[in-house]
């Protein structure tokens, strides 16, 4: 058996051009432009990567793309104020910042300080906690993302039994509260777990956020699994993700590859997430994207 590969570049490609149209509509209609600010502190190449691609394709989606490039040494104070600038800015819908932040910042701090209407993202603690109870949240990107790639491969996940492993608030964490919410039977696993393999066995549905290379191999799978791999791993082979996808395929019903799986995913939900949070705010109906 060869795993279905889940082909998340068109499936984000196919998101991106329904933000598009939604929101050259609330343009037309409603006289506002969807806006998301980014901001990124200091010098780190990965995030001027994300945040160059993030800035491109919010462009490409027709909106507005309000960038704040800070120097290393920006201050907890000054960081602290452009948040609360960027959340009375009326032209801002959406606000990202850059993760990681200096090691002189209170990530918390800044993360808290968005207004949780803007919180694109979905990071704040109101936002999880939302998420957490069930109650209209933004959803972080990341599983959103995921979440759309196994509701388009399997339907319905009521009853499933699903591993996430991972257990960090932007990933794992979040992962699990979605898959709870639509009714699977979720484990989460984590560096503590023990006997990996045997837990990941359960699964028919394994989500694998950890950031080893090729650490789930196709003898740790259930045969008929499907398989989301959300590690990005810079490797001397180049990019890879947390599973070994040539094994694995062997033995999954279906497998997100590494690129092009869930890291488009990743951006095409933030443009939803920015969509959504300025229908919100002006009370425009909210269009289907897919993500509720
Ligand atoms: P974190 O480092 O915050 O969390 C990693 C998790 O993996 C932790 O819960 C940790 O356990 C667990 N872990 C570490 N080692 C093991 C192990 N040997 N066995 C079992 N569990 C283990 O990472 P993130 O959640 O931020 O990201 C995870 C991966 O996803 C990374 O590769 C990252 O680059 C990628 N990523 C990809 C995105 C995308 O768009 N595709 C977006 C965000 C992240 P413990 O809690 O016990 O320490």
């Amino acid at each position: 058996m060869t795993a279905l590969r889940i082909d998340g570049k068109s499936f984000a490609a196919r998101l991106r051009a329904l933000v598009k149209e939604a929101a050259g509509a609330i343009i037309r209609d409603h006289g506002v432009t969807p806006g998301l600010a980014v901001v990124l502190v200091g010098e780190d190449p990965a995030s001027k990567v994300y945040v160059g691609s993030k800035q491109r394709q919010t462009r490409e989606a027709g909106m507005n793309s309000i960038e704040h490039l800070l120097p290393d040494d920006t201050s907890q104070d000054d960081l602290l104020a452009l948040i609360d600038r960027l959340n009375a800015d009326p032209a801002v819908h959406g606000i990202l910042v850059q993760l990681p932040l200096p090691a002189h910042i209170d990530a918390a701090e800044v993360i808290n300080r968005i207004d949780v209407a803007k919180d694109v993202d979905g990071f704040t603690i109101l936002n999880a906690g939302r998420l957490a109870t069930g109650q209209r949240a933004m959803v972080p990107c990341t599983p959103l993302g995921c979440m759309m790639l196994l509701r388009d491969h399997l339907g319905d996940l009521a009853g499933l039994e699903a591993v996430v492993i991972g257990r960090s608030n932007i990933v794992g964490k979040p992962m699990a509260a979605l898959l709870t919410a639509a009714n699977a039977t979720v484990t989460i696993a984590h560096s503590r777990s023990r006997d990996l393999p045997e837990i990941v066995r359960r699964g028919d549905i394994v989500v694998a956020a950890v950031g080893r290379a090729g650490m789930v191999t196709g003898d740790w799978l259930k045969p008929g699994a499907v398989v989301v791999d959300v590690g990005i791993n810079r490797t001397d082979e180049g990019l890879v993700g947390d599973v070994d996808y040539d094994s694995a395929a062997q033995v999954a019903q279906a497998i997100t590859p590494v690129p092009g799986g869930v890291g488009p995913m990743t951006i095409a939900c933030l443009l939803a997430n920015t969509l959504t949070a300025c229908c919100r705010i002006h009370d425009i109906p909210e269009p289907d994207l897919g993500t509720a």
